[in-house]
């Protein structure tokens, strides 16, 4: 056990933190998978979340930060540490501008931007989480992503607070550099629009979540898509050629093209179900388990190695396999 009484007690101390012990983490996941944390943390508010922060390096815990859940797998054993969870979500409107604490829900800052008629995240309507997922993990859909609006993302690493401006975040595709200096944890960030109607932008936002309702169902367990798109120019000469123009968009091939061509709709284990129309979308179909759900994966990004030669490399983020035994 990594975190002994004493440890829960000096976290317990901080202001306002809500402390859990042995709380399983399959309630708090979109796949409704993965076993017990050995503490949850959630902080209401900075000052909570930076001591505890500070707490956990301290004391040399192992820590993982959390938002909706809805982009991870987590192991069956769960994960034996502290896992930190902030929870601010006041939301500030300054001119063209969104000040938003990053445990706000995305959608319902998205809802808020189409009120106030500000254009520039209606797209992203439907996608879950917290801001603060979205920002790591740099989401977006129909061709934006949260990127495009920031201005800076503040980060704590338990010390000091940083402001970081959009050219320090390392944007790129699904990617930021909250995912290689995990230290820094992110506490609000601004964004920028410009000016909508509020009746066009709520249209679009509607036409978008009709589909996107269709393609992943609300109470569908899932994560998402498991697997990143692959940009057309980073892929193998001879895999070029046989990629059809008509799937290329924004530079990218869908995974689910690669997916598909290897047979991999509709394959299943336990209850964990590739989806017969999308072959990169993966699903808890009942009572399914963390280790049916890794294989699966390892298997659908053998079958892309043996047809294509290339590696398919995951958009979903895992927790607690560190010391599971062969997994991931
Ligand atoms: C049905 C469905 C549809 C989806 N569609 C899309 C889509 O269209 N586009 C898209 O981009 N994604 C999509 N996703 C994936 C997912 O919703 C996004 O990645 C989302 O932004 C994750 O946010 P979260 O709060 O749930 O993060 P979590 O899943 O809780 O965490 C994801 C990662 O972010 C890190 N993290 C979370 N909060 C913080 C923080 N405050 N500071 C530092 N690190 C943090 C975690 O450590 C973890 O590594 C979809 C998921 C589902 C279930």
């Amino acid at each position: 056990m990594a975190v002994m009484p004493a440890a829960v007690n000096r976290l317990c101390a901080i202001p306002e933190l809500t402390v859990l012990v042995n709380v399983p983490l399959s309630d708090h996941t979109r796949f409704r998978i993965g076993g017990p944390a050995a503490v949850l943390c959630d902080a209401p508010d900075e000052s909570a979340l930076t001591q505890a922060r500070r707490t956990v390096q301290e004391l040399k815990l192992p820590n993982v930060v959390i938002g909706g859940g809805t982009n991870l797998i987590v192991s069956d054993f769960g994960f034996d540490g502290v896992v930190l969870r902030y929870k601010g979500s006041r939301l500030e409107r300054k001119g063209m501008l969104l000040q938003v604490e990053a445990g706000a829900v995305l959608q319902d800052v998205v809802d808020e931007s189409i009120r106030l008629g500000m254009k520039g995240l209606e797209t992203m309507t439907g996608i879950p989480g917290y801001v603060g997922g979205a920002i790591y993990g740099n989401a977006g859909a129909y061709g934006r992503s949260i990127n495009e609006l920031v201005e800076c993302v503040r980060a704590t690493d338990g010390r000091h607070v940083k402001a970081f401006r959009n050219s320090e975040c390392d944007f790129q595709y699904r990617e930021s550099i909250f995912k290689t200096r995990k230290e820094w944890v992110i506490l609000s960030l601004d964004l920028r629009f410009e000016s909508g109607d509020p009746g066009d932008l709520a249209n679009t936002a509607r036409e978008i979540r009709t589909i996107r309702d269709l393609k992943y169902p609300p109470q569908m367990k899932c994560a998402g898509s498991i697997f990143k798109n692959v940009f057309f120019d980073d892929l193998p000469e001879h895999v070029q050629a046989e990629v059809p123009g008509t799937v290329v968009r924004d530079g990218k091939v869908p995974s689910a093209w690669f997916l598909e061509q290897a047979g991999a709709k509709g394959i299943r284990r336990g209850d964990i179900q590739v989806a017969s129309y999308h072959a990169n979308l993966v699903y808890n179909d009942g009572a399914g388990e963390a280790a049916d759900l890794v294989a699966i994966i390892q298997e659908l990004k053998q079958r892309v190695r043996d047809r294509f030669g290339f590696e398919l490399e995951e958009e979903v983020q895992y927790v607690g396999f560190e010391h599971a035994p062969a997994l991931v």
